[in-house]
């Protein structure tokens, strides 16, 4: 089976977040079922630095009236299709915003071009190349299902996926950048990218994919609800039937505290005692001062969905209740400088290191006791899997993934040695300063802990279950 894999970022070539570890991990989770995935995604100029030209696949006359061209490459093992325009890829700064964290003035056309791409690899456009079926990741590559119901025949009767990592991103643009898309009149109507007199790229896969999928069984059920929906719980009702939550996984070999290079002493289950090694290591990067009480950790981008606003108003109470927490992250200007502000108010109890930084995100994993992620909604998150399995025991808000991963330490989970970390109801200040002081009070009983971290790590989190049900949804749209 040939599948072509659609997406803005891929690990690791490059990545922003959970998208990318995923969009990775599904072809080589996949290779066992006999499935080839190949992914197509913008040749951006760090991608090229690593991957190096690649070999010409096919130049197009013009997509939407931008240069384009196709260049295939392999890359740790990955098979890897580039789609390099000067115009729209060719600059510095990140894959959505420019230097100054302001989202690129043509997201519209980048994104629009790499479904346009998408779209003509599955109409035959490129010859001798095949695909079954295209899978679709968010809201930059939604509109592939769109082109490919309005394109040939070949594209029409291909099936299509969409996965939404996070409904929360849209692809919202005013109506008036509609007749820039090459489409049909018809393809600005209700069932399709109409959204409230603008138009919505993801509302577009809603519509047209033949199967949509999210990242957790629970998000699937919160995109249905108001609360949740944000504005497209209307059109996702009209798809209940071909709506699929499927977890993430995690991808073993990059995440094992056995062998990962990037922590100073590698351990197991079996053996925890190194972890305090890490410990150490992450004292000194942070500017803590040595201690032996409970260290709590945050990897995240730093914004509202993130509950990054409410954990910096519990910063008093959980020094206060005998906690250090450390942060990496990057995200609103406004949260960075209230983190910043905190760190310089309890020097040497609060470190913070603001950016993006993948080798310190493992040794934050693999040295803290816990990582705490008060989300306020997660579609499945996967800082908390990668917590369960470094012995970081996560902390978390009690919704979408994070509500389907971790199992609460409550008296009866405890007792049946099930535990695996803390949830907390409501993302507010009083329930998660509740759950800290819940997880600082079984940190100072050292067997509970233990036996709570062992439980953690042996918590099976691995691309196995979750690649099958893809493969079984692949196969009942082929067969
Ligand atoms: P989201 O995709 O919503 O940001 P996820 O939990 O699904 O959240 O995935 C986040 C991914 O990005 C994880 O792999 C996490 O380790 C990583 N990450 C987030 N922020 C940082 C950072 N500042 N430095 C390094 N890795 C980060």
């Amino acid at each position: 089976m040939q599948i072509l894999s659609v997406a803005s970022e891929c690990y690791p070539l490059i990545k922003t977040g959970g998208l990318a570890d995923v969009v990775g991990a599904l072809p080589i989770a996949l290779e066992k079922h006999g499935v080839k995935i190949t992914t197509l995604i913008p040749a951006y100029p760090s991608v090229v630095a690593k991957t190096g030209e690649g070999k010409l696949l096919h130049k197009f006359k013009g997509l939407l009236f931008s240069d384009a061209s196709l260049y295939k490459v392999k890359y740790q093992g990955l098979d890897i299709i580039l789609l390099k325009s000067t115009e729209l890829f060719d600059r510095a700064g990140g894959p959505y915003i420019d230097e100054n964290g302001k989202d690129w003035h043509d997201n519209w056309k980048r994104f629009a071009v790499l479904s346009k791409a998408a779209a003509e690899l599955a109409s035959g456009a490129v010859k001798g190349v095949k695909f079954d079926l295209v899978h679709c990741h968010d809201w930059q590559a939604a509109l592939t299902p769109v082109y490919m119901k309005f394109g040939n025949e070949q594209a029409q009767s291909t099936p299509s996926i969409i996965t939404i990592h996070n409904l929360a991103f849209q692809g919202r643009y005013e109506a008036e950048l509609f007749k820039y898309l090459d489409l049909p009149q018809e393809a600005y109507a209700m069932d399709c990218l109409e959204y409230y007199n603008d138009i919505s790229y993801l509302k577009g896969a809603i519509k047209k994919a033949d199967i949509i999928t999210t990242v957790s069984p629970t998000y699937a059920q919160e995109i249905l609800t108001p609360e949740f929906g944000m504005g497209l719980e209307g059109a996702l009702h009209t798809r209940t039937n071909d709506i699929h939550g499927i977890l993430n996984g995690i991808d073993n070999e990059i995440w094992n505290p056995e062998t990962d290079p990037n922590l100073s002493a590698n351990f197991s289950f079996k053996s925890l005692s190194p972890r305090s090694k890490n410990r150490k290591a992450l004292e000194q990067i942070f500017g803590l001062k040595h201690s032996k009480a409970p260290l709590f950790c945050v990897v995240s981008r730093l914004t509202w969905q993130k509950g990054i606003d409410v954990l910096v108003g519990a910063f008093d109470d959980i020094i206060k209740s005998g906690g250090r927490i450390i942060i990496l992250g990057a995200g609103e200007a406004e949260l960075e400088n209230q983190i910043l502000n905190a760190a310089r108010h309890h020097k040497g109890k609060i470190g913070v290191k603001i950016g993006y930084d993948e080798e310190l995100s493992h040794l934050m994993q693999g040295g803290s006791d816990a990582i705490i992620i008060p989300s306020r909604f997660e579609p499945c998150g996967l800082t908390q899997l990668y917590g369960l399995c470094y012995g970081c025991v996560p902390i978390v808000a009690r919704t979408g993934g994070l509500a389907d991963t971790i199992i609460d330490a409550n008296e009866a989970a405890l007792n049946n040695i099930v535990a695996t970390g803390f949830q907390f109801n409501k993302v507010s200040h009083f329930d998660l300063v509740q759950a800290i002081r819940r997880a600082i009070e079984c940190f100072s009983d050292k067997p509970a802990w233990n036996k709570l971290q062992k439980n953690a790590m042996l918590a099976d989190f691995s691309w196995e279950k979750s690649a099958k049900k893809y493969f079984n949804l692949y196969q009942s749209l082929t067969l």
